[in-house]
């Protein structure tokens, strides 16, 4: 089977087989959002495979213009907007992604009827379903609901940043992937996820720098600010890179760190920024995130990285491959 020009993706792929990379593997961010210009440049200049969401009509359209070679985009209309808009404004842009969300229904974070967004919610699960396309999931607040919701529409999914701490065995029970957000770090309900799903249903994500910016204050408040002081001097003295370096030659693996700059053009992924300015990069952000699961799950670095990039490209993504999505190159 001829792929083509698709792209980086594409060339691990061969004869519609799983190829085995060894120890070929790359930066995945399984959800994120448009962000800023730099966020976007960093992506395609580091390489990042990134699926890209967009939660109202006019995100969905730009989300899908920005499919790439390390972009594969993502749509759907977000919980918080089911009052706002119509499905059907954003089904031009949903038949043109391989694979619908972020979509869901959420009880903390928005005000819209919940009557109204199980309606927005089940109408594109259906259209999922019938389009044979995966599916990232918004739970939040409507775990143990959208866990019984789903079970109706047979399919595969993501769940995005779980947080919750309770019903993930409902989610797990139905095989569904997991993406661990940036609050891994100090947020004791995604550490029982990260540290729990099966390997082989193991993700990373960001939700996009504004997602890992507020998951980094919100870490300090958490911690204390005492601890929070001493953590920001910690990354200020050293700066993020040498953290995170040291981080990993406590695990005994120097290997990656080299690998990561060759990946990133030698230059400097990690950022000072973090703690100094509160910039920060998706490179340090995804690798302060495989750090902290790695520590977890006790493995690797760089087993981490390789799991979470073998299940995105042939788990999650894997069928999609035979989908017309991945047979048209993206630069024609
Ligand atoms: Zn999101």
């Amino acid at each position: 089977m001829d792929y083509g020009k698709n792209g980086d993706v594409m060339d691990y792929r061969q004869d519609g087989g799983v190829a085995d990379m060894g120890d070929n593997w790359g930066f995945t961010d399984a959800h994120t959002h448009i962000g800023t210009w730099e966020e976007q440049r960093e992506r395609e200049e580091t390489g990042i495979l990134s699926l890209v969401c967009g939660s109202t009509p006019r995100e969905a359209e730009r989300a899908v213009k920005m499919r790439g070679r390390h972009v594969i985009p993502t749509c759907g209309l977000h919980p918080w907007y089911g009052a706002e808009y119509q499905v059907e404004e954003l089904t031009e842009w949903m038949e043109q992604c391989p694979v619908i969300g972020e979509i869901g229904m959420d009880s903390v974070w928005c005000q819209t009827p919940l009557k109204i967004q199980e309606q927005v919610f089940r109408r594109q699960l259906r259209m999922a379903h019938q389009a044979g396309k995966p599916v990232i999931l918004h739970t939040k607040g409507q775990e143990e609901r959208i866990s019984g919701i789903i079970k109706e529409f047979p399919n595969r999914y993501l769940v995005h940043w779980y947080s919750c701490g309770r019903y993930p065995e409902e989610f797990l029970a139905q095989d569904c992937y997991f993406s661990i957000g940036p609050d891994v770090w100090w947020n004791p309900a995604v550490q029982q996820i990260a540290a729990n799903v099966p390997a082989d249903r193991l993700l990373v994500e960001t939700d996009g720098l504004n997602s890992v910016k507020w998951a980094w204050e919100e870490g300090l408040k958490a911690l204390g600010a005492e601890k929070a002081e001493c953590g920001v001097k910690e990354r200020q003295l050293a700066g993020e890179a040498e953290f995170v370096v040291k981080e990993r030659r406590l695990a005994g693996e120097t290997e990656c760190i080299v690998k990561e700059r060759r990946m990133a053009g030698e230059r400097k992924c990690l950022g000072k920024g973090w703690a100094e300015d509160r910039k920060m990069s998706v490179m340090s952000a995804l690798s302060h995130t495989l750090s902290t699961v790695a520590k977890l799950r006790r493995i690797s670095y760089e087993e981490a990285g390789r799991r979470c990039w073998n299940n995105l490209v042939y788990g999650f993504l894997g069928s999609l491959f035979a989908l017309d999505f991945f047979q048209k190159a993206p630069y024609n």
